[in-house]
């Protein structure tokens, strides 16, 4: 086993030894690209299983916060994301008698403080990139069905065949509706998400303020609502920007 250094970058902290792992992530939504570029950085042999056939455009509108847009800065990059975000300085939710429920100004938070709303497919484009450059493999159309610990490590075991490799660390980025997370802890609570959503993307007409989400809600159960997106991958001076209409309802 190799082992790295950590930590003695400039600040408080002294140098640690940890011993170089062979990682598996399991899912390539958002949080597990992000945590193959960082564990890939201090030294890790990552390997990211997603089940999805490959890498295509999904999901729709996406509201970064302040911290989620500080970690982006930190993979190093917020730049070419912030090309295509649309700047989010209020969050207006109303009753739909009209009634205010929310009305958050990032100002407020802080001098320059703001949301960005994005498309998803730009959010994991960069952070495959990313990942890329550190030579994370992504392997495309792993579903994994179980996972089980042996001596040797952590063995794998994928719809169509069984892995042969076996992992030290074993990170599971499956999402919230994750099965692995219900085999390997099953003390673990999960409520599930019994919600839907209906969305489009579509040109704004100008009805709607450009650097506003606005969301008009019926009680608990019922939500409508319009988020800036800004552009499509690779469309940044395409003159129209985006809105998404989100309907969730039981
Ligand atoms: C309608 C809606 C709107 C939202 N809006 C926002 C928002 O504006 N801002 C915000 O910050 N958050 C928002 N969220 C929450 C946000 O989407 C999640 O917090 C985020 O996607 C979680 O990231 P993740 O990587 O944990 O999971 P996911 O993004 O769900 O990714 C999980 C990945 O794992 C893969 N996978 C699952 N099971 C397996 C398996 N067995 N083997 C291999 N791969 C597997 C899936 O295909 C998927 O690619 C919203 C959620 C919903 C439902």
């Amino acid at each position: 086993m190799q082992e790295i250094s950590l930590g003695g970058g400039g600040g408080m902290a002294q140098p640690f030894a940890v011993r170089r792992m062979r990682i598996a992530l399991v899912g390539s939504g958002t949080a597990g690209p992000a945590a193959a570029i960082l564990l890939a950085r201090q030294g890790h042999e990552v390997v990211v299983y997603e089940r999805a056939p490959d890498c295509r455009p999904v999901g729709a509108g996406f509201l970064l916060q302040p911290s989620g847009m500080g970690v982006l800065d930190e993979l190093g990059i917020l730049a070419p994301i912030l090309r295509h975000g649309a700047r989010v300085d209020r969050l207006h939710i109303m009753e739909s008698d009209g009634r205010d429920l929310l009305d958050l100004r990032y100002q407020k938070m802080g001098e320059g403080r703001f949301g960005l709303g994005l498309h998803r497919p730009v959010l994991l484009h960069y952070l495959l990139e990313a990942a890329a450059e550190e030579g994370v493999p992504v392997h495309w159309g792993h579903e994994v069905l179980s996972a089980k610990r042996e001596t040797e490590g952590w063995r794998l075991r994928f719809v169509e065949q069984e892995d042969a490799c076996r992992f030290d660390l074993l990170l599971i980025g499956d999402g919230a509706r994750s099965t692995l997370r219900d085999q390997l802890k099953p003390a673990a609570v999960n409520r599930g998400y019994p919600w839907g959503a209906h969305w489009f993307i579509g040109r704004s007409d100008g009805s709607f303020p450009a650097h506003e989400l606005h969301q008009i809600v019926r009680g608990t159960r019922q939500l409508a609502g319009f988020l800036p997106t800004g552009f499509e991958l690779g469309k940044t001076d395409h003159p129209f920007r985006f809105k998404l209409n989100v309907i969730c309802s039981r």
